[in-house]
């Protein structure tokens, strides 16, 4: 059975382009001591944005492992698909997002709802789960509750894990749940619950994607109480290691934080985490390689800085087109966005300190990195234009693909 590592880390590349620099990334942090395996994902949304099929990443992955003589465990992931997407993902794929947030906060049946809640009077009343500083408080209307939220979206990921396990045969892949992109949060206490109906619907879940608490906006920093994240992430880390001895899940299943990048803030909190409980972690990060070639683009001047500035251009001109599908994973305003005039005068410098996620540069402006980080389309659209420039920047890009994944996410997190 393909089983994953303790620590593992999704690593996205809108153009696919960078392959090798995220892996090189990989490669040094393993001389550093931390064994860590990659997962290649991208999304449906991005697929479509960028016009490419998955096989595209599996051969992007297998191209980089061969060049760089990898010779430990990586996958690709079909990210967040669903029964109907699915099927574009299953040969290239041996990992799976099953998404079924669109599921949860609608009811299953009552005869179902009931039938759970029942299953479960053991856990009624208070229950002490190591780890966790107080025992929670169990009513059986807690149970229902979440089950009312959540039963549904565990049985549609039942659907979606048979129909792949049908195609792949079982054991041949990875599976996750994730829950992550719901409008709340959930507790600890619903993450237990959660966690059983996935048992009893017989999926082997290795890792679980929940939603926790603030903003994860794309490419930015965390926005809300980091201690109170810090809290629910030290609580569903206890409640993971309970449910794989409560209801016999794999003993390998983690947490996968859906990080959209840059979470610096909660980094510190998990490290710590991982460091006192010995839990393993599957850090997902969102397409940030396309804003490093962005800054290796910019920083190169000439054709390079001429296609970084015409795109912030185009990008600020189809706000609304860009932004509508993350919506609800950007913050941005407009008042705050330079004008692309402005913008026209600025040197390689500047454009990259404006986008370079460095809080401490004054010239950092989330703003215009949250717009660039959705405006992919626009260099997708460029075409060859786009892939030459990359080209002619390579050693550049590189440098700063490898640097980002390193210095800013695996050494904060892992090491
Ligand atoms: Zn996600």
């Amino acid at each position: 059975m393909k089983q994953l590592e303790k620590y593992s880390i999704g690593i996205g590349d809108r153009f696919a382009r960078q392959g090798k620099a995220q892996l090189k990334a990989l490669v040094e942090a393993k001389k550093l001591g931390v064994n860590l395996v990659p997962v290649w994902n991208k999304s449906f949304r991005e697929h479509t944005i960028v016009h490419t099929d998955p096989s595209t990443v599996r051969k992007e992955a297998d191209e980089a492992v061969n060049a760089l003589g990898w010779k430990d465990p990586y996958y690709v992931d079909a990210d967040h698909i669903s029964l109907k997407t699915v099927d574009l993902f299953l040969e290239s794929s041996d990992f799976f997002t099953l998404d079924v947030a669109d599921y949860s906060g609608k009811p299953t049946s009552e005869k179902d709802i009931e039938a759970f809640v029942k299953a479960h009077t053991s856990f009624l009343g208070s229950l002490s789960i190591p780890g966790i500083e107080r025992p929670l408080q169990i009513t059986e209307e807690t149970v229902r509750m979440t089950a009312r939220k959540y039963l549904l979206a565990i049985q549609e990921a039942g659907k979606i894990y048979r129909h792949i396990e049908a195609k792949k045969g079982k054991g041949n892949f990875i599976t996750e749940v994730s829950i992550d992109e719901t409008d709340v949060p959930q507790a600890p206490v619903e993450m237990l619950f959660i966690l059983s109906a996935i048992a009893r619907e017989g999926i082997p879940a290795q890792t679980i994607a929940p939603k926790f608490t603030g903003r994860f906006n794309k490419g930015i920093d965390y926005v809300g109480d980091v201690k109170q994240f810090e809290k629910e992430f030290n609580e569903d880390v206890a409640v993971v290691a309970f449910a794989i001895k409560e209801f016999g899940l794999p003993s390998n299943l983690k947490l996968s934080v859906h990080s959209g990048s840059d979470k610096f803030s909660i980094y510190g909190p998990i490290q710590k985490a991982l460091k006192r409980t010995g839990a393993g972690l599957h850090l997902k990060t969102a397409g940030t390689t396309w804003l490093e070639e962005l800054i290796g683009l910019a920083t190169g001047e000439s054709e390079g800085l001429a296609i970084a500035k015409e795109i912030y251009q185009k990008a600020y001109g189809r706000f609304d087109e860009l932004c509508a599908p993350y919506a609800s994973v950007i913050d941005i305003d407009r008042s705050k966005l330079p004008d692309p005039s402005q913008v026209s005068k600025w040197d390689g410098k500047q454009f990259a300190e404006t986008l370079r996620h460095v809080p401490s540069n004054s010239h950092y402006n989330p703003h215009f990195r949250q717009l660039l980080h959705v405006g992919y389309k626009i260099a997708a659209e460029m075409g060859d234009r786009y892939y030459k420039a990359l080209e002619a920047a390579e050693e550049e890009i590189s440098k700063n693909v490898q640097e980002n994944l390193l210095e800013r996410h695996i050494k904060r997190v892992f090491l």
